[in-house]
């Protein structure tokens, strides 16, 4: 069973339930992940209110200097937490050492705090009345993270929260809690006090607890649209600072003056990349006019050629879906395509692989001829199924993506600057890529959709970071 992190201790949890963590690509249980009761958050919570008063005293510097020390040791352990990453979730280990790699980048722009952190001011706002603004720590910060990216999405807040003076309580996603295990054993030669990281493993009942808790400040919550509603809702109404990042429909628009050459093989990597488990996989591909033909054709030629297998293994190109059950839920997509009306262009049901036969598998999927009315044109599947919707023009893409209630991020294919140009400007997701597959703003930009996709305010990472978890302080002064 796996511990929690508190107060600078591993302890074991009380809990009764608990949920099994497999290695997707064998299908094998490698660990039990606990669901705490709601009163082992409180104890994260003690901990990390009794470490806030000297932690948010300590001067930026010293508290970059751990984060310094962590990149280090992240760099050190690289590979092993790529491999772990790999182990748990089953994407393919270059895809594990590319999202390890994206989180890092977080930890880098976090040791910029003492720049990041600086307020402003002015002199003489009146007659020798000065005014200055200092950016203040808040508290006792929590973060909820998906399955998706187990070193990743946790990497968006950690970094930030505590660099800029707060204490922190994670809750990883219960089915793959291994990465931050490893990551909270680095932690602990950080010298960071006890209790400014805590560790708490569970379910629902700790993310209620989470939004419940009068000890906290503010919330970060990653995972799909349902549940960053819920928690968006509760947490603000016991009166925190919540960003909640949700799920996703993307749509990737090609024209007909695409470089068909250089496009396609990103396209196929937006759609299939990590199993189509990103919340920034093209779902839906919306060829203009006379792209359709050969946007299909290359699609499923590129498609055909993905090596389906365990991540691990070099010469693989794309790993096996999260869980049985997913797998389930997305062969329910693929039936409801076929029974709606939607053409299968290629089918990934039958694939085998051979070695692994217990895995979680599914081959690359193509659905032609997919409506917006339809299941499978309108829900996040998160697999390997991609959906191909021809429209006639750049408005006709335009007005599709625009009737979606989820607007996370979009991309456009095209040589026309005019036509990207369009594009950019109205496309509703807030994440746009312009010949770029997978619109994944750096670390020192902002990261977060639109509408159903996001609810809050201050977004991920970047300048917002350090805005979400400081308050700014106005002090106005005169010397008599
Ligand atoms: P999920 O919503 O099922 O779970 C996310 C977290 O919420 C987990 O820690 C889980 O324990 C908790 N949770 C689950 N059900 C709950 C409930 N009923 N009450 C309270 N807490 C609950 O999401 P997931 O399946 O782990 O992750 C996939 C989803 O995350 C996809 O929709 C994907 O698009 C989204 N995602 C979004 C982004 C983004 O940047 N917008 C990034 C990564 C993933």
């Amino acid at each position: 069973m796996l511990p929690h992190f508190i107060g600078g201790r591993w302890t074991s949890s009380s809990a009764t339930e608990f949920v099994p963590v497999h290695n997707p690509a064998r299908g094998e249980v490698i660990a039990r992940t606990p669901l705490a009761p709601k009163s082992e958050v409180d104890a994260a919570v003690q901990a990390a209110a009794a470490a806030f008063p000297e932690w948010c005293d300590t001067p930026p510097v010293a508290r970059a200097q751990t984060m310094f020390k962590f990149k280090q040791l992240l760099e050190d352990h690289f590979e092993e937490i790529a491999r772990i990453v790999t182990t748990e979730h089953g994407k393919t280990l270059d895809e594990s050492r590319g999202s390890l790699r994206r989180g890092i980048e977080c930890v880098e722009v976090a040791c910029g705090a003492p720049s990041m952190l600086m307020g402003y001011g002015l002199e003489n706002v009146g007659r020798n009345i000065d005014c200055s603004v200092m950016r203040q720590p808040i508290g006792v910060c929590a973060a909820i993270s998906p399955f998706n990216f187990p070193a990743m999405v946790p990497l968006w807040f950690l970094p930030f929260a505590i660099v800029s003076g707060n204490t922190f309580i994670l809750k990883p996603s219960e089915q793959v809690p291994l990465s931050q295990k490893r990551m909270f054993e680095l932690l602990e030669r950080c010298d960071l006090p006890p209790g400014v990281v805590n560790l708490v493993h569970g379910g629902k009942a700790v993310v209620e607890a989470i939004c419940d808790h009068p000890g906290i400040r503010a919330v970060s919550f990653v995972g799909s649209t349902p549940i960053a509603r819920l928690v968006y809702q509760r947490a603000t109404h016991a009166g925190k600072r919540v960003q909640a990042l949700g799920g996703a429909k993307n749509f990737i628009v090609v024209m007909p003056d695409a470089d068909f050459e250089k496009s396609m093989p990103v396209i196929t990597e937006s759609f299939y990349g990590c199993a189509g488990e990103r919340c920034l996989a093209g779902s839906v591909l919306l060829p203009v006019g006379d792209a359709h033909k050969t946007t299909r054709e290359m699609l499923i030629e590129a498609a055909k050629s993905l090596k389906v297998g365990d991540g691990l293994d070099d010469n693989v190109t794309m790993g096996p879906v999260i869980s049985a059950k997913h797998r389930e839920r997305v062969l329910g997509f693929v039936e409801q395509g076929g029974k709606e009306g939607a053409k299968l262009a290629l089918d990934g049901r039958p694939l085998k692989v051979d070695d692994r036969p217990n895995g979680f598998f599914l081959g690359p999927t193509v659905f032609d001829e997919v409506s917006p009315s339809m299941v499978i044109g309108t829900e996040e599947i998160f697999g390997p199924v991609a959906g191909l919707h021809r429209v006639k023009t750049l408005d006709d893409a335009i007005a599709v993506m625009d009737a979606h209630p989820n607007a996370n991020a979009t991309s456009i294919f095209t040589t026309s600057g005019k036509a990207a140009r369009e594009f950019a400007h109205k496309a509703t997701a807030s994440m746009v890529g312009v010949n770029i597959g997978v619109a994944a703003p750096m670390s020192y930009f902002p990261f977060g959709g639109a509408r159903d996709s996001f609810f809050g305010d201050l977004k991920v990472h970047g300048r917002d970071a350090f805005q979400f978890y400081t308050d700014g302080k106005v002090t106005i002064s005169r010397w008599f």
